[in-house]
């Protein structure tokens, strides 16, 4: 018994094409037929559910490729937060007081407004990076259970480092080992999480270079977003970041590098030789002012990611696209969204599925959108439509492995009663900031 997706136009971002009107029919969690008039061939026995798109355009899901779900909360706060002039002194008066302040119940109520978000918005698949370090062991767990609460797909991960001494630092390996060896599921993966090579030491480096081979997962890192990971990497080891990283075995075809704003072009060589992925995060480049990633056009695999500015990936684009025009590269709308539809092959090389298209073989994360497009909409347009209309307004239904998650802009539990429990936890915790 499947479901039937009835009367659809396909959208497909990246190679772009857009089908006819047409069925599509899902079994076990993926596409297995595509084509018209399937309810007669397959007969109602094969259907269990029918949802009739109306000639809808359906795309398969977005994928954010790097966020920070314990941070969902921290939107507007107004604990007593110094003003803080460089990149270091954010994190440390805002960022590193925040997660120390999370515990089991506001990281839950985080986690959960932040996957109601992300589906909300179309974004099928999120991959976190979590730190809570008065919190570690078992955090992965309740983040788990907020991805489930709302079948969210997702790779997640605890971000290791030395700030917290080392036995903090061991408990994040621990941890990261952990969610791999006994809790993963067909929809959520693990990698090896670290924060940023600024804050580990080599010792730390080899400890997640052993994890990294034992498990067989990526390590997923932040990678000078500012200078100064960059300045402090030449003072302390005479290396650059990615050298460093590769030289302590961390870079190959599962690693994520995030931001990479001030990578060098010998470290864009490092990047493309592994294979690894580069993830950027224009708003939050934008809004921490580090700068902007200009040597894009030289890496081989680019994912785009939230850094933890919620999971909207047709915002996050545009907005990346915009500063690409500002800052005189010449991609074009196409460039952006395939580097959204990247994010589908991280997935290939983490679930081992197909991913990212609309044809059988292919799992069945879909999203249905109502977009009524007042210009002709063609295969040559569609990055320039995605750019300068699609949104995540026109978000309608969303289907995560084979499942209806989201259906007619509802979800099946109490959203209200979440929200007003997440108010009260950021209350909380704001307030437990302030002795921090
Ligand atoms: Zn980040």
């Amino acid at each position: 018994m499947g479901l039937l997706i009835k009367g659809a136009r396909a959208l497909q971002l990246y190679p772009e094409a857009i089908s006819k009107v047409m069925d599509i029919y899902i079994q076990d969690g993926k596409i297995t037929r595509v084509g018209k008039n399937l309810e007669s061939e397959l007969g109602s026995g094969k259907v269990q559910k029918v949802i009739e798109a109306q000639d809808r355009y359906v795309m398969p899901g977005n994928v954010c490729a790097h966020n920070h779900f314990y941070s969902t909360l921290a939107r507007g706060i107004t604990a007593n937060i110094k003003p803080s002039y460089d990149f270091v002194a954010v994190l440390q008066n805002l960022w590193w007081r925040l997660d120390r302040a999370l515990d089991s119940s506001s990281l839950h109520y985080s986690g959960l407004v932040g996957a109601i978000e992300a589906v909300k918005a179309g974004s099928t698949t999120v991959i976190d990076h979590q730190a809570s370090p008065s919190f570690i062991r078992g955090s992965l767990k309740v983040l788990k259970e907020t991805f489930e609460t709302c079948g969210l797909r997702g790779i997640l991960c605890y971000e290791v480092t030395d700030r917290n001494g080392f036995e903090d630092r061991d408990r994040g390996i621990e941890e990261n080992v952990e969610f791999i060896e006994y809790e993963e599921t067909e929809l959520l993966k693990g990698a090896l999480g670290a924060h940023a090579p600024f804050t580990l030491s080599d010792e730390s480096l080899n400890s997640l270079s052993e994890a990294v081979r034992a498990m067989k997962r990526g390590l997923h890192i932040h990678l000078s977003e500012d200078r100064y990971d960059l300045s402090h990497s030449h003072h302390c080891y005479g290396l650059h970041p990615a050298e460093r990283l590769a030289r302590h075995r961390l870079l190959d075809a599962m690693s994520l590098v995030i931001h990479g704003v001030h990578l060098l072009e010998g470290e864009v060589e490092i990047l493309n030789r592994h294979g690894s992925f580069l993830v950027h995060n224009p708003r939050s480049n934008m809004n921490n002012r580090v700068g902007y990633c200009a040597l894009l056009p030289s890496l081989d695999n680019v994912a785009i990611g939230t850094d933890g500015i919620g999971s909207d990936m047709f915002e996050e684009t545009k907005l990346g696209y915009f500063k690409s025009r500002e800052a005189g590269i010449g991609f074009n709308p196409s460039d952006y969204t395939r580097f959204l539809c990247n994010g589908n092959m991280i997935l290939e090389r983490y679930f081992g599925d197909k991913f990212g298209r609309i044809e059988p073989g292919f799992a069945a994360d879909l999203v249905i959108l109502d977009y009524r497009n007042p210009t002709p909409m063609v295969a040559d347009n569609i990055g320039s439509h995605f750019i300068f209309g699609l949104g995540a307004h026109a978000v309608e239904t969303v289907l995560i492995n084979g499942r209806c998650v989201y259906e007619c802009r509802q979800f099946p539990f109490d959203v209200e009663r979440i929200y007003a429990e997440a108010r009260k936890e950021a209350d909380r915790m704001w307030e437990k900031m302030e002795g921090l």
